[in-house]
């Protein structure tokens, strides 16, 4: 049983043919002109169009960034295209003879973590979206979680430091200050400030005029003692926020993706590290599994087009 699955992101609409193994067998994405929100309508039309031609599909799945109604049906608001209340299911359904659903492009992600990556084994699984930003989602008793307004899972504003950094929603101390690539940047030009370990990240600072993920990367797969520092910052502050996670959600795996995650194990030791100082009543909770996303490319296009499949046959 096959279905579509698009994604739109801030540069790109991707969209493919899934089957329900979660295989993808047809593809093709298109440039996003992100100021130009009817002609993303327009190209999500034409790209479903070219998709189930020659494919028996029976939904596509949309996938955007931002807030999406509890109904799957409205985008209330998307950080980098300009729809406010767009009622994207409906303009899709009135121009294509197909089950719609539109789902938050980081909780189509996580399903298709959850049911063909990392969480394939388990009910309850919380993912953390290291990029520039931390996204994430919630799988619980294998349901997505979306909350009772659709905007749930915004698990990089969960407030980790009273009166910390200011964030771009506006609050002040979200993880998303202290465990997101921006913050591993940040904690990097601290300690290339200072000296010491600090030398080979100020080198590179001074060759380069600034330092980049890219570099910062390369520094801690080289195991450079100031940049797996920063990691280390990076990973106590992901730790405590996944102790306060666990007392909430009880997770049986947390699954980490985005850039920072390939630093992989260098990553997860001092995050497990910080989560077992600061969870809630340590020695007496099952310890949960901390692992590296499986999905890289394409999860959104799968977890879409599998959301879709999954609400096109419950009916
Ligand atoms: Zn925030």
């Amino acid at each position: 049983m096959q279905a579509i699955g698009i994604d739109i992101g801030g540069t790109k609409i991707a969209g493919g043919v899934v089957d329900e193994n979660g295989v993808i067998l047809a593809e093709e994405r298109v440039p996003t002109d992100a100021s130009d929100p009817q002609g993303i309508v327009d190209e999500v039309v034409a790209m479903i169009e070219r998709l189930r031609a020659g494919h028996d599909v029976v939904a596509a799945g949309v996938a955007a960034p931002g807030f999406i109604d509890a109904q799957q049906s409205l985008v209330y608001y998307t950080p980098n295209i300009s729809w406010r209340n767009e009622p994207l299911r409906r303009h899709l359904t009135e121009r294509l003879d197909l089950a719609i659903t539109i789902d938050n492009d980081a909780n189509a992600a996580g399903w298709a973590e959850f049911r063909f990556g990392a969480g394939r084994d388990v009910s309850d699984m919380t993912v953390l979206t290291i990029g520039t930003g931390v996204g994430g989602a919630i799988v619980s008793q294998g349901r997505l979680f979306r909350g009772g307004f659709g905007a749930g899972a915004e698990l990089g504003h969960l407030r980790v430091v009273p009166d910390g950094l200011p964030c771009g929603c506006g609050a002040h101390g979200c993880i998303e200050q202290y465990g997101s690539g921006r913050a591993l940047l940040r904690m990097a030009n601290e300690i290339a400030d200072v000296g010491g370990i600090g030398l080979a990240l100020a080198a590179a600072r001074t060759r380069d005029g600034k330092l980049t993920g890219h570099t910062v990367g390369r520094l801690i797969a080289e195991h450079d003692p100031g940049a797996l520092s920063a990691l280390r910052q990076l990973g106590f502050w992901l730790g405590q926020a996944c102790a306060s996670l666990s007392a909430v959600l009880d997770p049986q795996i947390f699954v980490f993706g985005g850039g920072v995650a390939e630093a992989g194990e260098l990553l997860l030791a001092p995050i497990r590290e910080a989560y077992l100082t600061h969870l809630p009543a340590r020695g007496y909770h099952p310890e949960p599994d901390f692992v590296i996303a499986q999905l890289v490319n394409d999860a959104g296009v799968v977890g879409a087009a599998d959301l879709a499949r999954v609400h096109a046959t419950a009916r």
